[in-house]
């Protein structure tokens, strides 16, 4: 499957860092994988503009559910796809944590998402105190289940397996566990949507840097990555992007 390389640069950004999408496209001009830059709401359009002609795609970070209505501060999927963007990172932890974000909030975002013809990239995991416990497999099986909406197809839904634990912290599950864990995705992707979903990428996300990158695109069921901190230059985010051509 064509692997998919997602950035999320989080709520860092000025305009002067669109100087980093342009030196991504010139880094990954015959990049053979799919790419993804998730800047803050307030530069998409922009990176939507700096990435044309190019093999970069845009994302934003998160959306609401409904399309219009009054959320005062919130944004709309409908909005995002206006200005551009082909992409939502749904359901991070971040989000789960700061904004009590619960599965069934996640699905209602990713049904609006697809309604507007936005990809939704749905993020799973366990924390470290659920791994311990020997329930990571249990935990994110169970937000699959929650945050993965009816309707969803390997064409509007991308699923990234990001352990809280591994999120900006430099650590790293072991590939075996990295291999249990989508393999665990993979199957209950299947259970639900039979057939169409052996074609639902399965990203890994958590300290993914270009010395780490290889080894984890080597395992079964591991179709691409979200990138956190490594995204935000370009040369690091080259790197990974040409550990999975
Ligand atoms: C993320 O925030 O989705 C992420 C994976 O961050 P990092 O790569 O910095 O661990």
């Amino acid at each position: 499957m064509r692997k998919l390389i997602a950035g999320n640069w989080k709520m860092n950004g000025l305009a002067s860092s669109l100087a980093e999408i342009a030196a991504l496209k010139g880094l990954t001009g015959t990049a053979t994988c799919d790419i993804v830059v998730c800047p803050p709401f307030t530069l998409i359009e922009k990176a939507v503009a700096e990435s044309r002609g190019s093999a970069i795609l845009v994302g934003a970070q998160d959306c609401h559910a409904q399309s219009t209505g009054a959320y005062t501060g919130d944004v709309s999927a409908d909005m995002l796809a206006e200005i551009g963007a082909h992409f939502v990172i749904l359901g991070h932890s971040e989000r789960r944590s700061a904004y009590r974000e619960a599965d069934a909030a996640v699905a209602a975002k990713a049904t609006a998402a697809h309604k507007a013809g936005l990809t939704s990239i749905v993020c799973l995991g366990e924390t470290r105190e659920e791994r311990e416990d020997g329930r990571a497999i249990d935990v994110v099986r169970a937000q699959l289940e929650g945050s993965v909406p009816e309707g969803a197809t390997s064409s509007n839904t991308t699923i990234a397996y990001e352990p809280v634990w591994a999120i900006g912290t430099g650590l790293v599950p072991t590939i075996e566990q990295i291999e249990e864990t989508h393999a665990a995705i993979r199957q209950a992707l299947e259970g639900r949507m039979g057939y169409d979903g052996r074609h639902v990428r399965i990203l890994y996300g958590g300290s993914v840097k270009a010395s780490n990158a290889a080894a984890i695109f080597a395992v079964p069921n591991v179709e691409g990555a979200l990138v956190g901190g490594a995204s935000l230059k370009a040369s690091e985010f080259a790197g990974i992007i040409s550990a999975a051509v």
